[in-house]
């Protein structure tokens, strides 16, 4: 389903740009797919297959790049679609990067840390030929953390047979003693802040951020940090969900409080001062804006006529989908694509790979003033396109990117 409407909106995109079908044809492929099956040694002794994904999309701009995420649903559909995704992120951001996805069938959950060490081992033996830091450079994503990136570096830089430093920008996302950037870990969140604060003020659908009413839903790293950033601009967040519940207080939650409940309990319910509602539900609240930051497909034809918020931040890959988009569209709201919502992390990545290969560190300031900067930039150049083509913002946002590619197709012919 993905994969269909990620084809979908390429195909607009292009015909808006009147391309010859040659890039369309190149746009629509991945370059290379590659499944691995693995066994994996268990902590009770016994020894389980896997399988994992690694996609890679499109080369044109640079070396691939993209995530890869541990979950029991990753199919090849849904990795692929999300490889399509990061060749039009990087290209949106102007970074000079491909697009890949990877993903290992899994329930992290239910697995213990030795455990997803190993299996992050075993992946990556088996696709260690076709990344590398000139090749494919992966990253976290849906339940991969830096811890992860960190072990997909040692056993990298034992295969290859090569120094740590040496094999350090294979990945990024790494954790800071490990050759990490400052702010990558919350630059997905702090980038949508910037895109956010961007198109109002470009757009005046609504006055400013303060005193905004905000629906996130999910509480990871995505959705979690950008809670904690928009209450230093006093906006209001009355909902906030993880993958079992929501909570709710029309008078704004507590966010310090609900993330400490959260991570108490691992759970949200009865955190002080809130009520219990459904992720539905959460969607479909009164507010300003509304922020998805969990999985694909959460807003769909089915609810997106209930939808009351004016923006839609996508902070999370694919939550939309295309027939939703047009019913939203039609009733004026603003979305924030997810190709620019949530780019502030592949843009951090891109500096922190950028330090490991130059051997430099940045300030925490350099790399937030760099990010916004993007950010804006980007933001300004889909607005523009949006009035320009008179079209939806996500076909906008990916007419920006796919001029960029496009122009180096025909330079190559
Ligand atoms: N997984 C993130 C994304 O979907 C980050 C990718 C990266 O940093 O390479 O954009």
């Amino acid at each position: 389903m993905e994969l269909e409407n990620a084809k979908k909106i390429i195909k607009k995109a292009t015909e808006k740009l009147n391309l010859p079908k040659q890039i369309l044809n190149i746009l629509l492929n991945t370059e290379r797919e590659v499944k691995v099956n693995f066994p994996v040694q268990m902590d009770d002794g016994t020894q389980k297959i896997f399988t994992g994904y690694r996609i890679q999309h499109n080369s044109l701009l640079g070396p691939y790049k993209g995530g890869i995420r541990y979950h029991p649903e990753v199919n090849l559909d849904e990795v692929s679609a999300l490889s399509i995704w990061m060749t039009i992120k990087t290209a949106t951001l102007n970074l000079p990067f491909g697009g890949a996805k990877g993903g290992v069938i899994c329930n992290p959950k239910e697995l213990s840390e030795q455990e997803l060490e190993n299996l992050t081992r075993a992946f990556i033996k088996k696709i260690s030929s076709i990344i590398g830091p000139q090749k494919d450079i992966p990253a976290p994503d849906v339940y991969t953390s830096s811890k992860i990136m960190d072990t997909i570096v040692n056993e990298y830089s034992k295969i290859e047979n090569i120094p740590i430093e040496k094999a350090r920008a294979v990945v990024t996302g790494k954790s800071i003693e490990n050759g990490g950037s400052l702010g990558r870990n919350t630059a997905t969140a702090r980038g949508g802040q910037f895109v956010l604060k961007q198109a109002i003020e470009q757009t005046k659908i609504i006055p400013t951020l303060e005193n905004a009413t905000v629906a996130i839903q999910g509480v990871g790293n995505a959705g979690g940090n950008f809670a904690k950033l928009i209450i230093k601009d006093n906006a209001k967040i009355i909902a906030i969900s993880d993958s079992k519940s929501a909570i709710y207080n029309p008078e704004g939650l507590n966010i310090n409080e609900v993330l400490e409940h959260k991570k108490q309990t691992g759970s949200l319910p009865n955190a002080s001062n809130t009520t219990d509602i459904t992720n539905e539900q959460l969607l479909e609240l009164d507010c300003d804006i509304l922020v998805p930051a969990a999985l694909a497909n959460q807003i769909t034809e089915k609810n997106a006529n209930q939808i009351k918020a004016k923006i839609i931040l996508e902070l999370a890959n694919g939550p939309t989908t295309p027939e939703a988009d047009k019913i939203l569209e039609n009733k004026n709201k603003l979305i924030l694509p997810d190709i620019l919502a949530n780019a502030g992390g592949v843009t951090v990545s891109y500096y922190e790979w950028y330090q490991n290969i130059n051997q430099e560190k940045w300030t925490a300031e350099k790399v937030d003033e760099k990010l916004k900067e993007k950010m804006q930039k980007a933001t300004q150049e889909i607005l523009d396109k949006k009035t320009k083509y008179q079209t939806t913002t996500r076909v906008a946002a990916y007419i920006n990117a796919i001029e960029r590619l496009a122009k180096k197709i025909n330079r190559k012919n």
